[in-house]
């Protein structure tokens, strides 16, 4: 049954459309006919709505030459619009609009429709079907019926579909609160962990999922790096260890060895008969010590230098973990790119929204995101990746007025504001900056690489947050990557 704000705009396009009047249907057919269908189904409700419907469709066309049935008891000629006219030589301008809207709605409501393995939902199925006779037979009164019950049944879907995305949200913060909990204290981990926390209480927007997703990727893979470097240098003080433990066994037995030579030059001196001898004996111990002194200089030597290398592999261990430590820290620069990062962004975001409130203008927010990043990264590797972002990072900066602001918000992409700047003049200084780049980012390997991006570009309203307006400018971007990327669409 039709809810109050139907009932409320049912009565308003009837009153509206009384008062219009048309060629054929003149006020006075109106009224009369309104009588009449009121007359007729005043005993059924829905029967009601749907002939003031059809009724309200009739006066749309203007067309006096159908007959839709305007009560049960006084059937008289009046217009239905889409059962007739497809049986006429050429349909009216209205009657195609009104099938074009009629298949959109009908599109729209199936594209709602969950999926199952690549095949349509039944409903979606039979809709498309109940569309198609609408569009050939025209609305009659068992069709509308039809088309309620589906409509019905879609809205239960579609709601179950609300609840279980609310409650995948759910799932997904207790999931990240459990990790919170247990994340060390004071680990990086739950630096990341606070922060997937806060982006989810932002609101389920694509945005906000797809964020929290990079942040556990890049965790995933910053942890695995971590790992390896750590094992790493764990194996090579092993290594180490190894060594030095065989330089003073080395050691260790070429002084057992002179101790030997000690007793055997003792035997000798004892033995010794003339000076000569004595004098040989003398003469081969000192040679002997000699040897035996550069070598246990050469060791210390080795194992002060090998010493030196295992702290610096140490100290490099330490090193990476306050690197990582600082990732999730209160920094508002990126390390990487050096220009801002999220947090950054916020603090110039709050700035420039107090500096709208005083001067008043507009503020347009552009989000850009590095085409084909994973290509790159994968056939020119990680560095050059990298290099591609720090090079971005500074031609954006660069061809920027020193009033605008730019800041890397997540892996490979960036977001730009840009103060006293209406939509499309934003959308036309991010076109400029992309022909820009068609030159080539930077050099790899003494060959240019070329590096596009696509932006979605919106303007702020006031009093939003602005992870609405990103969200505006993220749907404007996936079009611009739909529709070929190396693009700026407007949001
Ligand atoms: P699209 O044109 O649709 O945007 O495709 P894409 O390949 O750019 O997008 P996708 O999101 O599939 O891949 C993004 C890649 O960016 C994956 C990730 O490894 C890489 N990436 C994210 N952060 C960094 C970084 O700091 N350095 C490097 N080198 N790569 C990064
Ligand atoms: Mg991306
Ligand atoms: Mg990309």
């Amino acid at each position: 049954m039709i809810d109050g704000p139907g009932l409320a705009a049912l009565i308003e396009r009837i009153v509206k459309g009384v008062e219009r009047g048309g060629r054929e249907w003149t006020v006075a057919r109106r009224k009369d006919s309104l009588q009449r269908v009121l007359a007729g189904s005043r005993s059924d409700a829905q029967r009601l709505q749907q002939r003031l419907s059809q009724l309200l469709m009739s006066w749309d066309t203007d067309r006096f030459d159908g007959g839709v049935e305007l009560g049960d008891a006084t059937p008289v000629p009046v217009p239905v619009p889409l059962a007739s006219i497809t049986t006429e030589a050429a349909p009216s301008a209205t009657m195609l609009e009104w099938n074009r809207v009629v298949s959109r709605l009908d599109g729209t409501v199936r594209q709602g429709l969950p999926n199952s393995e690549g095949a349509e939902h039944p409903l979606a199925i039979a809709l498309a079907a109940l569309t198609r006779r609408v569009t050939a037979e025209g609305a009659t009164s068992p069709l509308a019926d039809e088309m309620d019950a589906l409509c019905q049944r879609a809205a239960q879907v579609l709601q179950h579909r609300h609840h279980l995305v609310d409650q995948l949200g759910g799932l997904c913060r207790d999931l990240t609160e459990g990790l919170t909990d247990l994340a060390e204290d004071d680990s990086w981990a739950q630096g990341q962990c606070s922060a997937m926390s806060a982006r989810l209480d932002e609101g389920l927007t694509a945005r906000n999922v797809r964020s929290v997703s990079d942040l556990l990727q890049s965790t995933r893979e910053r942890q695995g790096r971590l790992q390896r470097e750590r094992s790493h240098a764990r194996d090579a003080l092993k290594l180490l260890i190894n060594r030095m433990l065989s330089e003073l066994g080395e050691l260790g037995s070429q002084t057992g060895r002179f101790h030997e030579s000690v007793g055997r030059y003792a035997d000798v001196i004892e033995k010794a008969d003339s000076l000569e001898s004595l004098a040989g004996v003398v003469r081969e111990m000192v040679e002997e010590s000699r040897t035996v002194q550069q070598l246990v200089q050469q060791t210390q030597a080795r194992l002060q230098s090998e010493h030196s290398k295992a702290s610096d592999l140490t100290h490099r261990v330490v090193e990476l973990e306050v690197e990582l430590r600082r990732l999730s820290d209160e920094v508002s620069t990126d390390p990487l790119t050096q220009i801002a990062n999220r947090r950054g962004l916020m603090q110039s975001f709050d700035i420039e929204r107090a500096r709208m409130a005083r001067e008043g203008g507009e503020l347009a927010v552009g989000l850009l995101d590095i085409d084909n990043f994973k290509r790159l990264n994968d056939e020119l590797g990680h560095n050059a990746g990298d290099v591609a972002l720090k090079s971005l990072a500074t031609v954006v900066s660069e061809s920027l007025r020193p009033t605008d602001r730019v800041a890397r918000y997540g892996g490979e992409e960036f977001v730009v504001l840009l103060p006293q700047t209406p939509v499309d003049e934003g959308q036309q200084i991010l076109t400029r900056l992309q022909r820009s780049l068609s030159g080539g980012l930077f050099m790899h390997e003494s060959k240019k690489v070329l590096v596009t991006f696509s932006a979605g570009v919106t303007v702020y309203r006031e009093g939003e947050r602005i992870e609405d307006a990103l969200e505006r400018a993220d749907q404007a971007l996936y079009e611009a990557k739909r529709t070929g990327k190396n693009r700026t669409c407007i949001g």
